[in-house]
């Protein structure tokens, strides 16, 4: 794991941070894919930290595919954005239309029991704040710390082409947002802030220039 800013970590895990999950205190945000839950847990055990709680900033597989293995091994409760409770606990991943099947094979994961259901202006530790930023799916969540405005914005935006792995910031799957529109205003929301570091979802972490690009975006 990597230090991003004070008490917050990074755990890239694919290739050129492909797919992250991140640390705040003494909570883990998102969790990966399946494979991944196991290897967060197990860094975690190397490093000595014990986890409070488990953050998820949005119900799909490849942030909450891992959340089954962290509640086993790390017996902590899972917390997530109130509209994305019943598909986190589920593992069905809602989805209409041709893309349907895709979506669901994609997206599916082992449902795990959520403890809290987050809102707006929720303080989660570490100086971080929840913000509701749905879009991706209707109980996205990103965190914000004022202090020293990190923001760590789940797929609000992508900072990679999940393709080529090339980096720059970038929209999630047109056919996996279920509000493309209302992730629009979103990415707005959070431009707004002013952010000095980003962590994303998937893609390198953004601290130089990180308000100047995301504005630039937004315009
Ligand atoms: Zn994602």
């Amino acid at each position: 794991m990597e230090q991003i800013a004070d008490d917050v970590f990074q755990f890239p895990m694919l290739l050129r941070q492909g797919v992250n999950a991140y640390l705040i205190g003494d909570v883990l945000v998102d969790a990966g894919g399946p494979p991944f839950g196991r290897r967060i847990a197990q860094e975690l055990r190397v490093e000595e930290r014990a986890l409070s709680a488990h953050i998820v900033t949005h119900a799909r597989g490849d942030h909450a595919g891992g959340s089954h293995s962290i509640v086993e091994e790390c017996k902590v409760p899972v917390w997530a954005g109130a509209a994305d409770v019943a598909v986190l606990e589920s593992g069905n991943v809602e989805a209409t239309g041709l893309l349907a099947p895709v979506m669901r094979l994609m997206g599916g994961f082992e449902g795990v029991p959520v403890r809290r259901a987050l809102h707006d202006g929720d303080e989660v530790g570490a100086g971080f704040v929840v913000l509701e930023t749905p879009g991706r799916t209707p109980g996205h969540i990103a965190l914000w710390r004022e202090r020293d405005r990190v923001l760590l914005c789940g797929d609000v935006w992508l900072n990679m082409d999940m393709k080529t792995t090339r980096r720059g910031l970038r929209d999630p799957a047109r056919a996996q947002t279920i509000d493309r529109e209302a992730n629009r205003r979103s990415q707005a929301r959070l431009a707004a802030l002013q952010p000095a570091v980003v962590g994303f979802g998937h893609g390198p972490v953004l601290d130089k220039d990180a308000a100047g690009r995301l504005a630039g975006w937004v315009a």
